[in-house]
């Protein structure tokens, strides 16, 4: 038995699935999965001595590679100051404005510690906003995991969402609408029925949690002409694409601005860290100056603060990080291509589809392969190349993911193209 066998069935026993959050347990891989020792750079070290390429990046924080050494750095050195004081510190205020110079629709924002939040907390603010209770989300957009966010299409009424997991209340989904991505008549349907009673469409810019999933041309554009029409609020849930599609995220990169946003992920820099914020009028709207309640006892903390600061000033500094991981993307990308497989890309965002049918939305993702993802995803790992281990998540490549680490990862999918 390896060391990572021999923990994951430890692991099993304190933790349900042996894991602290679902996807890490490799069930979709039909494996175990790997204990991590160490990361640095473009690679992922494992307990058994084993030295992966890793293109999860911990889910998308990692743009710059894993330990990045003025992240460390930095970090290393605020702790000796102390961990956490639950009162503000200035460093709250110099991430903010970061964040602000590189998305300017964020004029006010809350920092809180993880995505869930974040996107959770926008939409009790567009609620608080507007005094409207219903929110329409997209199926395959995953926004977290808090109750009303984690609703899937019903097999009835167009409108009709179910809980998408046990123990949400039945009665959420009277408030949460499922409309499909991409598909614009989907929302218009929606907004005629009870447009005057929806707080907000809340939506991924890009789709990249049914792995990645690109907008129409026009789709964004759409969302923003129809909330504006019906006096909702338009929430990016910019957990994935903010500072990596651009510095500005996917509304600079598309042009589109949003009432709120929220974002996590690559602005924590590896801790947990996530924001959300907007119009300056909607955000006047949380405590302790408005009506909506929201806080947390670590949230603004000092040392993620401090990650997130030194992450953003090395994307500002080095603005040409975002052609660099897009080219380096591209390549692998037409690897995937030669080899007759479907692949969906934005920047350094991609995905691999085992399905001969065109991806726009859900619907197709549904119809793909997952025996062959499983296949080629142990094809991958034996060759010393980690990518997520599901089919409906993203490819993310970081600045440390060099030419020849590059070249190496477009061999090993020639060879997995060979075998298939
Ligand atoms: C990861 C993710 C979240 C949830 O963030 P957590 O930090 O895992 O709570 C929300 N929205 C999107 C788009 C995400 O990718």
């Amino acid at each position: 038995m390896t060391k990572s066998e021999e923990l994951f069935k430890k692991a099993q026993n304190i933790m349900p699935g042996g894991v602290n959050s679902p996807v890490r347990a490799f069930n979709s891989v039909k494996r175990t999965p790997f204990f991590v020792d160490s990361a640095k750079g473009a690679y992922i070290y494992d307990v058994d001595g084993n030295k992966y390429i890793d293109y999860v990046c911990s889910w998308g924080p990692g743009i710059l590679g894993h330990a990045h050494p003025r992240v460390i750095e930095a970090v290393k050195k605020v702790c000796e100051k102390g961990l956490t004081f639950g009162a503000p510190t200035e460093k709250e205020i110099i991430l903010d404005e970061l964040i602000r110079k590189c998305v300017p629709s964020m004029e006010m924002m809350r920092l809180v510690s993880s995505g869930t939040e974040a996107v959770m907390s926008a939409v009790r603010v567009a609620r608080g906003f507007t005094g409207r209770d219903k929110i329409i989300k997209f199926t395959g957009c995953y926004h977290g995991h808090s109750d009303g966010l984690l609703m899937r299409a019903g097999s009835g009424v167009l409108t009709e969402a179910i809980p998408d997991s046990a123990g949400v209340p039945k009665g959420y989904a009277k408030y949460t609408l499922l409309a499909d991505y991409n598909d614009e008549n989907s929302v218009r349907e929606l907004m005629q029925q009870c447009g005057e009673e929806v707080a907000c469409i809340v939506v991924e810019p890009v789709a990249a949690n049914m792995g990645v999933v690109p907008p129409t041309s026009t789709f964004l554009k759409f969302l923003r002409e129809i909330t504006n029409q019906y006096g909702a609020l338009l929430i990016f849930d910019e957990v994935i694409t903010g500072f990596r599609l651009s510095l500005g995220g996917a509304q600079e990169y598309y042009g589109i601005k949003p009432d709120l946003s929220a974002f996590g992920k690559i602005v924590g820099g590896g801790m947990p860290l996530a924001v959300y914020g907007g119009r300056k009028d909607v955000m006047s709207c949380v405590a302790p100056i408005g009506a909506v309640y929201q806080a947390g006892t670590l949230s603004g903390n000092p040392v993620a603060v401090t990650a997130g600061i030194e992450t953003l000033k090395i994307l500002i500094e080095n603005q040409e990080i975002y052609s660099e991981i897009d080219k380096n993307t591209a390549i692998i990308e037409d690897a995937y291509k030669s080899i007759g497989l479907q692949t969906k890309r934005v920047g350094s965002l991609m995905s691999v589809f085992f399905t001969d049918n065109p991806i726009n939305s859900y619907k197709e993702v549904a119809t793909c392969d997952t025996d062959k993802f499983a296949a080629y995803f142990n094809h991958m790992l034996t060759h010393g190349i980690y990518v997520a281990p599901s089919q409906f998540e993203a490819m993310f490549v970081s600045v440390a993911h060099s030419a020849d680490v590059i070249e190496q990862t477009v061999d090993v999918v020639a060879k997995y193209g060979k075998n298939v």
